[in-house]
């Protein structure tokens, strides 16, 4: 379990992380989603006893990180973006470095031994780190972590860089591991957090701006709608006439796929279905659809939203793209 009661940080002037609360369950996958800058990391710094607060309080179990940092952090397992791997140890070597790191008091090899059982690098245990793909060593990371059995992970971008069997994999070893565990995940990838998590939380200037079910979240861009679209025919002839199109809001050329074609992607205002205007049109200029898919709201998309929910309108926008201006 952990609980975070009106966390802040501050940074001279800047107030990073301005007064937030939660509190998740054992048996929780909870995504942590929020634009650059909004203050993901330097909040799970602060979860992790990384970073002090400057007020509040984070509890890993009932053990205050401030207060007793080393039991707190006994129950902590931190996967990092970048795994702190040694490439010159072995897996198991490695392995047995960190058990040792953490004074862990499990029986180390039978310990060890599941963790690369139920992360799957059993197979590999024998070879040099440096020489294992991206996402074995993801594995490593993650194993590392599980190290000493703690009850609560957190996750950092888990899956960046690797490839979608890859990815495919690692989230189904983080959906096990949430089982028994309570896991925090922080990762700027939509279907990512609606393939793992039940749960997100939203943080934007430093506050939490949604908590609620993963499955939600795309509903609250209300009627907003994206159509990923392949049309025959001139891209200079059909632009143009597609942005004509009653309750068309975007049109955007995102290219030639398919010889004689080019996709778009088409942003509809709020409430409005524009599938049948635009085959009329289509029919207008002899131009035919071979495609069309839903492309469903941006992450993006949620964030503007959420961000001028919580502020008067033109400013939350603003602001949530100013922000993220800040970090770039
Ligand atoms: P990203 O997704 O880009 O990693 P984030 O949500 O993790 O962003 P944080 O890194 O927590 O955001 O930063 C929150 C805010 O605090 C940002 O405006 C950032 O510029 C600022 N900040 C972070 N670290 C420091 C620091 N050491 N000193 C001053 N300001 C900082």
């Amino acid at each position: 379990m952990i609980e975070v009661r009106d966390l802040v940080k501050h940074y001279g002037n800047k107030h990073a992380v301005n007064g937030i609360s939660f509190r998740i369950e054992k048996g929780e996958i909870v995504g942590f989603l929020g634009p650059n800058g909004a203050g993901k990391s330097t909040t799970m710094n602060m979860i992790t006893g990384y970073l002090s607060a400057t007020s509040g309080t984070a509890l890993i179990g009932d053990v205050d990180i401030l207060e007793d940092p080393i039991a707190a952090k006994k129950n902590i397992g931190y996967l990092p973006e970048q795994p702190p791997l040694y490439m010159d140890m072995t897996v198991r070597e490695f392995l047995n470095f960190v058990f040792d790191l953490k004074k862990v008091q499990l029986p180390r090899k039978a310990h060890l031994d599941e963790i690369c059982e139920l992360v799957g690098i059993t197979h590999v245990a024998d070879r040099l780190i440096r020489n294992l793909s991206k996402g074995y060593k993801q594995r490593v990371g993650l194993a590392q972590a599980l190290v000493g059995d703690p009850e609560v992970l957190i996750l950092d971008e888990p899956t960046v860089g690797l490839d979608p069997i890859q990815i495919i994999e690692i989230r189904n070893v983080i959906k096990n591991l949430g089982r028994e565990r309570t896991v925090i995940l922080s990762t700027h990838i939509l279907p990512e957090v609606q393939a793992i998590c039940e749960r997100v939380l939203v943080i934007n200037n430093g506050k939490i701006v949604a908590d609620g079910r993963a499955a939600d979240l795309g509903a609250r861009v209300d009627g907003v709608r994206r159509l990923n679209v392949r049309i025959t025919g001139d891209v200079k002839v059909v632009a143009p006439a597609l942005r004509t199109i009653d309750g068309m809001k975007n049109v955007e050329i995102l290219g030639e796929k398919e010889s004689g074609s080019c996709d778009y992607q088409l942003t509809s205002a709020p409430g409005i279905d524009i599938r049948q205007p635009l085959f009329r049109k289509l029919e207008q200029l002899g131009s035919a659809i071979l495609e069309m898919r839903d492309a469903g709201a941006s992450l993006e998309d949620i964030f503007v939203k959420l961000t001028v929910e919580e502020d008067v309108p033109a400013k939350g926008g603003k602001r949530a793209r100013k922000n993220k201006e800040d970090k770039q």
